[in-house]
């Protein structure tokens, strides 16, 4: 476990949070695609497992730029940190790409 890291489940999945990771993009809970239910950093607990079903909690999790957020099945046989992730390149306006998905970056 990485330092200050917190851990939310609910009764199908755990949601890792990794605040030392966290680049604060908001993208978890802020515009047409946060999940403003669930992540919440004007609350405490900013993360509340319970306020949506755990596939919409998932598709935004797999959305975090940083890999601050991570999830895992607390059901054993699908206890997969990976399991359901898609390598994902969004473009913005103007051209700034944001990269989701299980990547290795290799400087040159
Ligand atoms: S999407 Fe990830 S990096 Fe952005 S605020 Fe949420 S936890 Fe932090």
């Amino acid at each position: 476990m990485s330092e200050g890291e917190k851990k939310y489940n609910n009764d199908e999945i755990t949601i890792v949070w990794k605040p030392k990771v966290c680049i604060h993009s908001t993208l978890c809970w802020k515009g047409e695609k946060g999940l403003r239910q669930v992540f919440n950093p004007a609350e405490k607990p900013w993360i509340k497992p319970h306020g949506a079903t755990s596939n919409e909690i998932i598709i935004r999790v797999n959305n975090c730029p940083s890999g601050a957020l991570s999830f895992y099945y607390n059901d054993e046989a699908n206890n997969s940190e990976s399991a359901g992730i898609e390598n994902i390149i969004e473009v913005l306006p103007n051209g700034p790409l944001l990269v989701f998905g299980n990547l290795k970056v290799i400087p040159i």
